[in-house]
């Protein structure tokens, strides 16, 4: 099996795997315990850790809060700022901010607590992108309006890898005094970002996409400069500044933070090679097959990223011929409808469901980059012999 779905998820670094190990028997106290070496030693090891993911998004160690994974980190940014912002719009006595701003493209774990809070009576703009999977500015400057708690928008897609302007969306929220948040996971590490050059107040980030393990992320949650807040979603013991009660997964964040480090030290010659990979894979495919697309911008796009669709070809028949070979296909989860992130670049349902994402990673290799691109080109030329959508 040729593993070729890096936005899925990752597999763990030995190295980072290695750091993790002294953490659960060893090293077992919980760094809550602040009265003996076993917790102390836990305790310095979360710092260490918090420090080095701090430094790969250029924030300072006291604006990480460890969480469970991204998903979390998103609904304690969305739920937990719009809740900050209601609380103290009501105890000034001033006019609410009651909106909240994201876009079409975003992950479940964006647009769901989104929803959430449209149910409970908040005003929710999601906007469009364009063809090439783009936020447009200019409509993201007209829905931004002085009643704006919060703008949320992701730094890059994890189905076409679209990088959004994040600098420009960022500084048109805070025009209006809004908020900004991102969900970052699928840029840290594969692409510089810093929440300073960017100017964020939050960032969603989670250590299964970047060669660490599962069930584990953070909130960056910017103390400098501009005072933001957020009201917690969890309550216990007070831990990681009052936001997110509960003793903290140690030997989780320890990985995290040791794959943090690994991903900051190697990123550029990482992107260069995930790039010339891509190439590799767009090359090999357009060569063979025709009626082939890419989704979404070239340009504006993760390294590791190609999401291309074929006209004339049944989805399902098209992932299930390739069974040697693990990507991700134009339907969401939740099998036989389309993405909705394909759908929102306007393609239709067919070509959205024939649709290929290939995540290119860290162990790939040319090699498996040359056989799935001649599998993939086979299956596509037997399919297209035997399909009744050929003229689709
Ligand atoms: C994977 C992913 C998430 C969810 O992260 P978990 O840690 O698995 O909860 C959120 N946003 C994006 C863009 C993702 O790719």
């Amino acid at each position: 099996m040729i593993y070729l779905d890096h936005h899925a998820t990752t597999p763990v670094d030995a190295r980072v795997l290695e750091a993790m190990l002294p953490f659960f028997s060893e090293k077992f106290g919980n760094a809550a315990s602040r009265q003996h070496a076993f917790g102390w030693a836990a305790s310095d090891a979360v710092e260490r850790a918090r420090k080095q993911v701090a430094v790969l998004i250029g924030a300072g160690s006291k604006d990480v809060i460890f969480t469970s994974g991204a998903t979390e980190a998103n609904n304690l940014a969305i739920k937990g700022a719009a809740k900050a912002r209601q609380g103290a719009s009501t105890s000034a006595g001033t006019a609410a901010r009651n909106h909240l701003v994201t876009v079409t493209t975003e992950h479940q774990a964006v647009l769901d607590p989104m929803l959430r809070l449209a149910r409970e009576g908040w005003d929710v703009t999601v906007l469009p992108v364009n063809a090439a999977g783009l936020l447009d500015l200019a409509a993201l400057e007209g829905a931004i309006t002085a009643r704006t708690a919060l703008v949320s928008v992701m730094a890059a897609n994890n189905e076409i890898g679209v990088v959004q302007p994040i600098k420009d969306a960022a500084a048109l929220a805070h025009a209006k005094g809004a908020w900004f948040h991102t969900d970052a996971v699928q840029v840290a590490g594969k692409l510089p970002f810093d929440v300073e050059a960017l100017d964020v107040d939050f960032a969603s980030l989670t250590a299964h996409k970047m060669y660490g393990p599962k069930g584990v992320g953070a909130l960056y949650v910017r103390r400098k400069g501009r005072a933001v807040a957020a009201v917690a979603e969890i309550d216990g013991g007070g831990h990681e500044r009052g936001l997110r009660s509960g003793t903290l997964n140690v030997p989780g964040i320890v990985g995290f933070g040791r794959a943090a480090a690994i991903a900051r030290d190697e990123l550029p010659a990482e992107a260069a090679r995930a790039r010339a990979l891509r190439q590799r894979l767009l090359d090999g495919l357009a060569a063979k097959t025709e009626g082939m697309t890419v989704n979404g911008s070239l340009d504006a796009r993760l390294p590791g990223n190609l999401n291309v669709s074929f006209a004339g070809i049944d989805g399902e028949a098209l992932l299930v011929s390739l069974d040697d070979i693990a990507v991700s296909s134009g339907a969401a989860c939740t099998a036989a409808e389309p993405s909705h992130v394909l759908m929102a670049l306007g393609l239709s349902k067919d070509r959205a469901l024939a649709s290929l994402r290939f995540g290119i990673g860290r162990t790939t290799t040319a090699d498996e980059i040359d056989y799935a691109a001649a599998k993939v080109s086979d299956v596509v030329a037997r399919l297209r012999q035997m399909s009744p959508l050929q003229s689709a």
